[in-house]
C-alpha cells in the first residue's frame, strides 16, 4: 500500500468518514498530490476532474499563476501576524474590496475568522449582542430553516436542519426555531397553525437562511421570490437578517452573491469557502455601519470574539489576488455562458430513468437519483456514493449528499471538460443503477 494511504490509515481521523469502512481490508484511500486547473493529480498519476471544487472551495483552478504569486510574494513578507491590536496591508485592502461589492453606505464592516462556521458564528454573536445594546434584550430567539446547514460548531450546529449531522448534539445546543419556509415563518409568529407554538415576532433577534439555494440538504432551490419576501418579513417586524453565502458567494449562483437575484442586503453576510479562491482557510462576516455603531463605547460593548488566525496574512493575499482574476479576467461575464453550457449537457440526462431530478443554480447542480420505478433507492445501499465512486475510473471526482450527486466545478473548467465531467456521471449512473 502507498505509505501515505498506511499511515493516513493509522493516524487520521476524516470528517464525516465511518473509519471502520475507511479503514477495512481492500479500501485504499485516493492519495492526491497535484493540481492545474480543473484537473487534480492522484499519486498513481491519474488524472481526475475536480467535479466539486474541493468541496465547493475552489474557483479559478488549483495553481492558478496569479494566486500562487501572491501567496510566494507574502510570504516573502510575513506568513501570519496578529489580527489583535495589529493590522496590516493585505487585511485592510481586502476589507476595503469586500465592502466596495455592495452599495455605498450598505454593508461597511468586515470581521476576519477561519471558515463558514466560525464567519455563521460571528454574525450569531454580533446578533445576539446587537439588540442587548440597541435596547431590546428580549430579541433572543433565532430562526433558521428545515434542512439547514451552516457549519459544526456547535453555534452554526444550533442552526441546522438536518436530523443525522445535529440531533445527536440537541441538548448542547442552543434553541432555534426551524420553519420549513415562509408560510411556516408567517404560522409560527401569527399563530395561524393552531399546531405551533406561537413566537412573538419582537422576541426574535436574526433569522439565517442559505440565499437561493440550501447545500446539504441536496442542492435544494428556494422558490423565486422566496429570499425578497424573507427580507420584507424582517423589515416588517425589525429582525436582522444573516446570509450564509459560504457556499454560494463569489459568483457560484452565477452573480457574485446569491441575493443580488432578488435585490437583498442583508443586516449580515457569511462569506467563507471561495473566499481565497479555495486556497485557504479564511472568513469574513460582514455587516452595517448600524450594527456596528451598537458596539462602540466602553469595555463592556466590545465584541469578545476572536480566533488566533483571524485576518491571516497568506489568506488575505490569496483573497485579493481571487478578487482581482473576477475584475481582470471577466469571470462573471464568462461564467453566464459557462452556465447556459452546464444547462445544455444537464438536460442530456433529465431523460435518464434513473434520474428523478436535476436542480441546477448556477455553475451548481444536484442530479437526484431514483429507482426505474420512480420510488427512492434505499438509504443503506449508498448509490450516491456508489455511483461517485464508479464517475472516478471515468476521470471525475466528487461527493454525493446521500442520493444527489453534486457537481459544481471550479470555473476555469473548459467546455470540453465540463461535457466529460457530465459524461463521467452518465457512466457512472448506467453502470450502478
Ligand atoms: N454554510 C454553508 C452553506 C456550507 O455549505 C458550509 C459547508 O459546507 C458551511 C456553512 C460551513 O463551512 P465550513 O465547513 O468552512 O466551516
Amino acid at each position: 500500500m502507498n505509505e501515505t494511504a498506511a499511515a493516513d490509515q493509522a493516524h487520521a481521523w476524516h470528517p464525516f468518514t465511518q473509519h471502520a469502512d475507511w479503514c477495512a481490508l481492500g479500501h485504499e484511500p485516493l492519495v492526491l498530490v497535484e493540481g492545474e486547473g480543473a484537473v487534480l493529480r492522484d499519486s498513481a498519476g491519474r488524472e481526475y476532474l475536480d467535479g466539486n471544487s474541493s468541496i465547493w472551495t475552489n474557483l479559478h483552478g488549483h495553481r492558478h499563476p496569479r494566486i500562487d504569486a501572491a501567496i510566494r510574494a507574502q510570504l516573502d513578507r510575513v506568513a501570519h501576524t496578529s489580527f489583535l491590536g495589529f493590522t496590516h496591508p493585505p487585511a485592510a485592502q481586502l476589507a476595503r474590496e469586500l465592502v466596495a461589492l455592495w452599495p455605498t453606505d450598505s454593508l461597511t464592516r468586515v470581521f476576519f475568522s477561519d471558515d463558514g462556521s466560525t464567519a455563521i458564528e460571528v454574525a450569531l454573536k454580533m446578533a445576539a449582542q446587537f439588540w442587548q445594546q440597541s435596547g431590546q434584550p428580549q430579541r433572543t430567539h433565532f430562526v433558521a430553516f428545515t434542512g439547514a446547514y451552516h457549519g459544526d460548531t456547535m453555534g452554526a450546529s444550533s442552526l441546522g436542519g438536518i436530523a443525522t449531522f445535529h440531533d445527536r448534539f440537541a441538548a448542547w445546543q442552543f434553541p432555534v426555531h426551524h420553519v420549513a419556509d415562509m408560510d411556516e415563518l408567517t404560522a409560527l409568529t401569527t399563530g395561524a397553525n393552531p399546531k405551533s407554538e406561537i413566537l412573538n415576532p419582537k422576541s426574535v433577534a436574526a433569522v439565517v437562511i442559505e440565499p437561493l439555494i440550501q447545500g446539504a440538504a441536496g442542492m435544494r432551490l428556494w422558490p423565486r421570490g422566496m429570499l425578497a419576501a424573507l427580507r420584507s418579513w424582517c423589515d416588517t417586524h425589525g429582525v436582522l437578517l444573516i446570509l450564509d453565502e459560504v457556499m454560494t458567494g463569489f459568483g457560484r449562483t452565477g452573480t457574485m452573491f446569491a441575493c443580488e437575484q432578488e435585490g437583498v442586503i442583508p443586516d449580515f453576510i457569511a462569506l467563507a469557502k471561495g473566499l481565497t479562491g479555495g486556497y485557504l482557510p479564511l472568513a469574513a462576516t460582514l455587516t452595517t455601519e448600524r450594527i456596528f455603531a451598537a458596539f462602540l463605547g466602553g469595555p463592556e460593548r466590545t465584541l469578545y470574539y476572536g480566533h488566533s488566525y483571524t485576518a491571516n496574512q497568506l489568506g488575505c493575499a490569496a483573497a485579493l489576488a481571487s478578487l482581482a482574476i473576477f475584475r481582470e479576467e471577466n469571470v462573471l461575464a464568462r461564467l453566464r455562458d459557462q452556465i447556459a453550457h452546464f444547462t445544455t449537457l444537464l438536460a442530456g440526462l433529465r431523460a435518464l430513468p434513473h434520474v428523478a431530478d436535476i436542480r441546477q443554480c448556477g455553475f451548481i447542480a444536484g442530479i437526484e437519483l431514483r429507482q426505474e420505478s420512480g420510488a427512492s433507492f434505499p438509504p443503506e445501499a449508498l448509490t450516491g456514493a456508489r455511483v461517485c465512486l464508479a464517475a472516478r475510473k471515468h476521470g471525475l471526482l466528487t461527493r454525493p449528499i446521500r442520493d444527489v450527486v453534486v457537481l459544481m466545478p471550479p470555473y476555469c473548467i473548459t467546455d470540453a471538460q465540463l461535457a466529460r465531467a457530465v459524461e463521467a456521471v452518465e457512466l457512472a449512473i448506467a453502470e450502478v443503477k
